[in-house]
């Protein structure tokens, strides 16, 4: 959920003057990662595109390759994956790439939403006739009746004080009782309002070489999340967008899904060999406190 809080700044400050002078257009890419979570229970569930390679070291450089492959290399462009200027999900869902779903996802009519979101501005007088895509969410609310914590609300907006995606990846401090309980094995992100929205049924798996070919899923059991140090987190997961969460956050997130598997007695370790914001997930998380 961190584009939420990116695209809430960007709103705010409309920021629009941090587009290059003179840029004319902005191509906007998706790129399908849809394939099989291989999370395994034991070992933490993680949001399926965490399961890969971190999009924002290989996405640039497939933006990149587009441009120089489609001759547009000629021109003055800048690559952006959820840094720049540039709120992508909007200019898609007006330029008929999908719309907005109620649960806050870009949802491509033919790939889904299981998608990273990426552009390039440049100063090519790209010719658009587009036009916005139209809204097919329609009557249906699985995504709202599926979140587990209720986080989704019927005028499209997403709490993320309540959302298991934005604290565990997000929140550097005690996850609070009411989201912890609804989190199972969950230690980085939450697909449920993907997984159910009928428009990511049937849809094509990547094809992407970046996707199909390293993992990672499933490289540490839970115990060893819970106890794990700066060093051990760095290497394992060197090149993961895991380590938004940082060690801390991610052992936390470990020692809540220990909490739910009932292993208290690993929790009272914890609270004598750290002093950081994993103790203090145990604790409360055995004191019953929020
Ligand atoms: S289903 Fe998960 S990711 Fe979606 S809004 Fe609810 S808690 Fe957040
Ligand atoms: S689950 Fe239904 S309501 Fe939610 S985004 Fe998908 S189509 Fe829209």
């Amino acid at each position: 959920m961190s584009y939420l809080s990116r695209e809430e700044r960007l709103q705010k400050n409309n920021d629009t003057s941090l587009l290059e002078q003179g840029s004319r257009s902005i191509i906007v890419f998706l790129l399908n990662y849809r394939r099989r979570n291989e999370s395994r229970h034991g070992y933490g569930r993680v949001a399926t595109y965490a399961g890969f390679p971190d999009y924002h070291i290989f996405f640039p450089r497939i933006i990149d390759e587009f441009m120089v492959d489609n001759g547009m290399f000629v021109r003055d462009y800048r690559s952006y994956v959820d840094t720049g200027p540039v709120l992508e999900r909007n200019i898609a869902s007006s330029s008929n790439l999908g719309w907005i779903g109620k649960n806050s996802m870009l949802i491509s009519p033919s790939v889904g939403s299981f998608t990273f979101i990426g552009s390039a501005v440049t100063d090519l007088p790209v010719d658009s006739s587009l036009f916005p895509t139209p809204d097919s969410c329609g009557n249906c609310t699985r995504c709202i009746d599926s979140c587990p914590t209720g986080a989704i609300s019927m005028n499209r907006t997403v709490d993320s004080n309540l959302c298991i995606s934005y604290h565990t990846i997000e929140n550097r401090g005690i996850i609070p009782r009411n989201v912890t309980d609804r989190m199972g094995e969950m230690i980085f992100g939450c697909d449920i309002c993907n997984d159910v929205c009928p428009w990511n049924r049937d849809k094509m798996e990547s094809t992407l070489h970046e996707v199909s070919e390293s993992s990672f899923f499933n490289r540490m059991k839970l115990e060893e999340i819970a106890f794990i140090d700066k060093e051990s987190f760095d290497r394992t997961y060197r090149g993961s967008a895991i380590k938004r969460a940082t060690f801390g956050g991610f052992a936390r997130n470990a020692i809540i899904a220990l909490h739910n598997a009932g292993e208290e007695s690993l929790l009272k370790e914890v609270t004598k060999q750290f002093t950081d914001v994993r103790m203090d997930q145990a604790i409360s998380l055995l004191s019953g406190h929020v």
